[in-house]
């Protein structure tokens, strides 16, 4: 299919760098660009942009393809994860690896070179630093000052020879048009102008042969046909010297869409400090792939509509780059929060127990002592308030306690009691529970009955007896209320350890 803005069917292009894990922005455009791609029926390419070889992080393109793949996220084309996990090229436009592709640079650049688009640069390090100095020092904006531009053919073959002699390599640069200007179209932010001579002669090929990240990236999205470039504001000021290079090649280039920045709720960057903003962590944490989902749609896009919880495939449905907007989108982790809890809301308790179990493990508890039913009642109490499955451990820890509680006298005593009173009222409980039988403990709602029947009868307050079993039962200030604590213990761990627990709080009175 293709877009109403190109008639070139959509193709679009992931092409991460490899150097470690997936920045929550960086998720949130590729996102964009999927669900763009899903919606006109394209193809989704994954490119690897390795040209950086200092910053190679091993295994990283397995583990971004992996975090993707559970966002729900995936690839048709390029070096894409196969079933069994790992790396495979798949597609007619391959290598998909930028530094399996450098004889293609190669031939590529010499055509540059041939029509004067591009010239080597022999400049020394040193050189290129002192002058940086200077144009600082004048105020003036940091760039190449053409020296290499102009050498003679001569100038030119006596300089490689000399750097051939030391086995070094110049650079190859891009020669900007002097003149004129070169206007960026982009489908998010608009026409954007710029004075040519403003614009600096990037280098294309660097010393060690390798291409630079802005004329590998022409190169290849041009080979590989891509219709549509989708990525982070960051890259909208190297876009005019992309459209430059397609120019100088005479190549059509692709549509350009920048998505907006993601900011702190300060609206200050957003941090790379790994733990708060790696997609990785955010799954640790226990956000579900599919509120996360949702969560990052709307860092930037709004569908214009009152409508906050959407699938993935109802995203594709709707999703367009005429909804995204240019300001920074602020990641708004109470929203997160919001969101993930009405994703949580609506599992079933046995899909919940399931994604629970690796999070009471890792707080030591032995899922399999304990019986599913018992787990699902657990859940069911807790999902209501629930923000990620991370907490659950440490709000249900007292369902599989059965060495005994802390249990603080000063606590258990309601605030309008004593202790002599909780004393008796938890003794006269103990004899409740005894005789009742096992239909009513197993209901919140039939126990609620009984119990206020026998405060009415006894001519107690309902705090003096409700708050010190609630807190008996779960050695917690806040919890569920004691009717549903009571009904789930029993049915999980039987009347015995009620009455333990009943009378493990009469013994520190
Ligand atoms: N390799 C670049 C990155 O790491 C890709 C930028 C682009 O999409 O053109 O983000």
């Amino acid at each position: 299919m293709t877009d109403s803005s190109n008639n070139k069917p959509v193709r679009t292009r992931f092409a991460p760098s490899p150097t470690g894990y997936v920045h929550i922005g960086n998720a949130r455009t590729e996102l964009f660009n999927f669900l763009f791609t899903r919606h006109y029926k394209g193809v989704h390419v994954l490119r690897v942009e390795d040209t950086d070889q200092s910053r190679l992080v091993e295994g990283a393109v397995e583990n971004m393809l992996k975090v993707l793949k559970t966002l729900g996220i995936e690839f048709d084309e390029g070096a894409i994860l196969n079933d069994a996990g790992h790396i495979e090229e798949r597609g007619e436009f391959g290598p998909y690896t930028q530094s399996a592709r450098l004889d293609i640079y190669k031939d590529y650049i010499q055509k540059l070179l041939n029509n004067k688009s591009a010239y080597y640069c022999f400049c020394t390090q040193e050189r290129l630093d002192e002058l940086r100095k200077e144009q600082i020092a004048l105020k003036q904006p940091a760039m190449y000052d053409r020296h290499c531009r102009n050498l003679s053919a001569e100038e030119v073959a006596s300089k490689q020879d000399e750097f051939k002699a030391a086995g070094k390599s110049p650079v190859v640069r891009f020669a900007i048009p002097l003149e004129g200007e070169t206007v960026v179209t982009d489908l998010v932010f608009g026409e954007m102008k710029y004075q040519n001579a403003v614009l600096d002669d990037q280098v294309l090929i660097k010393s060690d042969g390798f291409p630079t990240y802005h004329f590998a990236v022409v190169v290849d999205d041009h080979l590989m046909e891509i219709s549509h470039v989708i990525r982070g504001e960051e890259w909208i000021p190297s876009t005019p010297k992309h459209v430059l290079i397609y120019k100088a090649f005479g190549w059509e280039a692709p549509q350009f869409a920048h998505m907006p920045l993601i900011l702190n709720p300060d609206k200050s960057k957003l941090s790379k400090r790994q733990g708060d903003v790696a997609v990785e962590d955010f799954l640790k944490k226990g956000y579900l792939p599919e509120a996360l989902i949702n969560f990052m749609a709307f860092l930037g896009w709004n569908p214009k509509t009152e409508q906050e919880i959407f699938s993935e495939q109802e995203l594709i449905e709707h999703f367009d780059l005429e909804k995204v907007n240019k300001s920074g989108a602020v990641l708004d982790t109470v929203k997160l929060d919001w969101m993930n809890s009405e994703y949580i809301k609506a599992k079933s308790n046995a899909e919940l127990v399931e994604l629970a179990k690796p999070y009471w493990q890792a707080a030591g508890v032995d899922t399999e002592k304990f019986s599913s039913a018992y787990l699902e009642a657990i859940v069911e109490l807790e999902k209501a308030r629930l923000k990620k499955l991370a907490d659950l451990p440490e709000l249900t820890k007292y369902f599989f306690n059965t060495t005994g509680l802390q249990i603080d006298p000063e606590i258990l005593v309601w605030k309008k009691s004593n202790a002599k009173d909780t004393h008796q009222n938890l003794l006269l409980l103990q004899d409740l529970f005894r005789i009742t039988d096992d239909d009513v403990m197993n209901s919140p709602e039939k126990l609620e009955v009984i119990v206020k029947g026998f405060i009415a009868e006894h001519e107690l307050d309902n705090g003096s007896v409700l708050w010190p079993l609630r807190y008996a039962l779960t050695g917690e200030e806040k919890s569920p209320g004691p009717f549903e604590v009571t009904a789930t213990i029993f049915l999980g761990l039987g009347r015995e350890e009620v009455m333990n627990r009943l009378q493990q709080a009469i013994s520190v009175l």
